[in-house]
């Protein structure tokens, strides 16, 4: 039987030196635009990788654009789900051309929405003097969705503009990613859950007579695309965890 893993990258697969629960043996998971190391694997997390990757085919589900995907030092061999389900690459690595076509319909009715919450986030971190970075995440000449980060790390920055300005913002046909020092506003077309499906339907199905899903991520967002899969993988120190109570 055929096993596939739809795996999220970033908080799951990797994740920043300050969120790295054991610093001893990391290793460089993905680069920054300069070329220096900015997310990392701790060696359990490596091992854990390799013995996947030895008995499944992995399908990265990240909300990562092409660039920053090509910045992850792993190697896959099958499809990619990136931009949160925006954009699905074939195994030979070609955007899917229906895909996409479906997905430039979709961007183009809400891009001028996307454009307003930009301009009006700036204005926020602006007149509150906020050390917010606020940028429109664009790949095949499509603008997909908007993140907020803290350049200098300061999470209570963004809880501050996730309690702040979004309380009363009305958001219509966009929803909000909140994790950490990580805030994204996501059309509601947009997510991995209809990637992973539509993989499973034109990618899997069509080759595998018989074949077990699995989905592994981190974020209360990713919940979605992982219950389609037969099986959830969670990291134990993830958003999912630590948002609901075990007895
Ligand atoms: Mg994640």
């Amino acid at each position: 039987m055929d096993k596939y893993l739809f795996m999220d990258l970033d908080d799951t697969t990797f994740q920043t030196v300050r969120k790295c629960r054991d610093n001893e043996n990391l290793c460089p998971a993905a680069f920054a635009r300069d070329g220096s190391p900015l997310s990392f694997m701790t060696a359990g997390q490596k091992e854990l990788f390799t013995f996947l990757d030895s008995g499944m085919t992995i399908i990265p589900t990240t909300a990562r654009n092409l660039s920053s995907f090509n910045r992850v030092n792993l190697r896959f061999n099958h499809c990619v789900i990136l931009n949160f389900g925006g954009v699905i690459l074939t195994p030979q690595r070609e955007p899917d051309p229906e895909w996409l076509k479906r997905m430039r319909v979709h961007s183009e009715r809400v891009s001028m929405r996307l454009k307003n919450v930009f301009s009006d986030l700036q204005d926020f971190v602006r007149k509150e003097s906020l050390t917010t970075s606020v940028r429109i995440i664009s790949d095949f000449g499509m603008d997909y969705y908007l993140v907020a980060k803290n350049t200098d790390k300061r999470v209570e920055n963004i809880d501050y503009i996730y309690n702040n300005f979004f309380i009363d913002y009305k958001l219509e046909d966009c929803y909000v990613h909140h994790n950490d020092n990580n805030l994204c506003i996501i059309p509601r077309y947009l997510n991995k859950r209809c990637a992973v499906e539509y993989v499973i339907d034109k990618y899997i199905s069509t080759d595998s007579k018989s074949f077990i899903t699995m989905g592994m991520g981190d974020s209360n967002s990713d919940l979605s695309f992982m219950s389609v899969c037969d099986y959830m993988i969670v990291p134990s120190c993830s958003q999912i965890v630590k948002t609901r109570r075990f007895q």
